[in-house]
């Protein structure tokens, strides 16, 4: 079976090197094809952080093992990590992290047992990285939720709990704030649950599940989040268990899986031989899972667990008063204890029954799209305009153009409406929303606002326009605060 490698940076070659060393000594059936990409690849010019024969080569294997890159700073790149996920539509990002015998925390010492698996969507969400400044004062970030891409991820989280008939399942979100964005994510995951009538499901506001996370973690299960919360959460996780160096990851695909450890390229440590392989080990028991290879698997995890039960660490945690082991010593000694069995947690062997990667040769980009029809109305328009009036006086200015097809309903600043109705203790900034709403039931054109954009062009800077439109029926647009 031929899988893609990259060693990454910083300590990437390090761990990465001790790891194949590790699926050496048990025998995986494995053949690499190493590939170009990180940060020495950006330096050599490619904007991407990988040659084109990397990206045919993964394309074609289906499978990337990936030690962790460095992404440069202040040269308008983006992460190579971030791309490689979103080019191949990795969309679900698993993450699982449970108690590790050996690895001393607050819940071990306490007998509490930390068995939590973290699916967090991999593609959408601030990630899409849009960023626009609009004034002197003003950036914004666009936050794309999509129900096709909330809807995959969502089917893999019920798929993989189904599968380890998992105890609970919890969608994490905030949708009491963004009604609309985390409301479509909230109310997909209610309505593909019902699809999995065995399974205990729930959902949480983040801030709620952080509390509980700390004060009760053995309630929680599976939990599946947007991008930008899920990855605070996995950090949070992270730290319930040992922290970043006991946390492996899986970006799951349709067609491509890419398999690296959390942590970063740890610089601090480069080059000394001294950093923990165990969240990339574990990323690539993950990797040999999917690939089918689980007598494999289980034969190295066992290793791990028995070898980290036994005290043995590398410098970044376990019992001070013994000598930490280097990242080649801390791999031979889990060869070593190939055979041996934890007293807990002891993984049982299944036979390997490797599947065959096959990946599609696309003619063209798959479009994910609703299935059923609705009915989409032009209700009316928002223009961000650049001013630092007050609002009366903005108002005097945009009520010349306000029609009763399409009038002027409110002014808001920052998502506070300022007028009609307002109060002087509302801080401004020079960014306001002007927005027209047609009355209700009513539609309006495109070129109706077009040509209101342009006589408003001639009072205002205008920065930015959305439109406001209603699905069958329903506004699907946020209200001002006070509105
Ligand atoms: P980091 O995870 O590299 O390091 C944070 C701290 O944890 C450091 O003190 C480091 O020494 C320690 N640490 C991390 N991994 C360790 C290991 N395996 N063994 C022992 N100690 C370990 O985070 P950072 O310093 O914020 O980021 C450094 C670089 O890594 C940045 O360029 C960042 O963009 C990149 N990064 C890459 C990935 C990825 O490839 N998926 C993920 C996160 C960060």
């Amino acid at each position: 079976m031929e899988i893609a490698v990259a060693k990454g940076d910083g300590i990437g070659p390090e761990i990465m090197e001790a790891v194949l060393h590790i699926f050496k000594a048990a025998g995986a059936p494995l053949n690499y094809q190493f590939v170009e990409m990180g940060k020495w690849v950006f330096d050599k010019g490619f904007g991407n952080g990988m040659t084109p024969e990397a990206k045919s080569t993964i394309e074609q294997l289906g499978i990337l093992f990936k030690g962790p890159m460095e992404t440069p700073k202040g040269k308008g790149v983006k992460s190579i990590n971030v791309t490689a996920r979103k080019t191949w539509n990795t969309y679900a990002n698993k993450r699982t992290f449970q108690t590790l015998h050996g690895v001393n925390t607050v819940f071990s010492k306490a007998g509490i047992p930390i068995d939590l698996t973290v699916v967090r969507e991999n593609i959408e969400d601030t990630y899409g990285g849009i960023e626009h400044q609009l004034t002197e004062d003003v950036a914004i970030s666009r936050r794309i939720i999509t129900r096709p891409g909330s809807e995959q991820v969502i089917r893999y989280a019920f798929e993989m709990a189904r599968q380890k008939k998992a105890r609970r399942v919890t969608c994490v979100h905030k949708a009491n704030i963004m009604k609309i964005t985390d409301g479509m994510f909230l109310n997909t995951f209610h309505k593909i649950a019902q699809q999995y009538p065995e399974l205990t499901v729930d959902d949480i506001i983040v801030d709620d599940l952080c509390m509980k996370m700390v004060t009760r973690p053995e309630s929680f299960d599976v939990l599946v989040l947007t991008n930008l919360q899920g990855d605070i959460v996995s950090d949070l996780c992270a730290g319930l268990i040992g922290g970043l160096g006991f946390a492996p990851s899986a970006n799951i695909g349709d067609n491509i899986c890419i398999f690296e450890a959390v942590h970063g390229t740890a610089p601090d440590i480069a080059g000394k031989n001294i950093a923990n392989p165990t969240a990339l080990l574990l990323s690539g028991i993950a990797m040999l899972q999917h690939l089918g290879l689980n007598a494999t698997a289980a034969k190295i995890e066992n290793a791990l667990l028995y070898t980290l039960e036994q005290g043995f660490h590398t410098g970044d945690f376990g019992d001070k008063a013994t000598a930490a082991l280097n990242t080649t010593a801390f791999a031979e000694k889990i060869i070593a204890h190939f055979g041996k069995t934890p007293k807990t947690g002891a993984k049982t062997a299944v036979a390997d029954q490797p599947i065959k990667i096959e990946v599609p040769q696309l003619q063209e980009n798959l479009l994910l799209h609703a299935k059923e029809p609705v009915t989409k109305t032009l209700a009316g328009v928002d223009f961000f305009i650049d001013s630092t009036a007050q609002p009366g006086e903005i108002a005097a200015l945009a009520q010349k153009y306000s029609t009763a097809d399409l009038p002027l309903i409110n002014i808001s600043n920052r998502g506070t409406q300022v007028w009609p109705e307002g109060s002087k203790f509302t801080v401004l900034v020079d960014n306001y929303t002007l927005r027209f709403e047609a009355t209700e039931g009513q539609a309006v054109t495109q070129q109706t606002i077009i040509d209101l954009y342009t006589k408003l062009a001639n009072e205002f800077q205008i920065t930015s326009v959305e439109t406001l439109l209603e699905i069958n029926g329903q506004k699907v647009y946020s209200l001002a605060q006070g509105q």
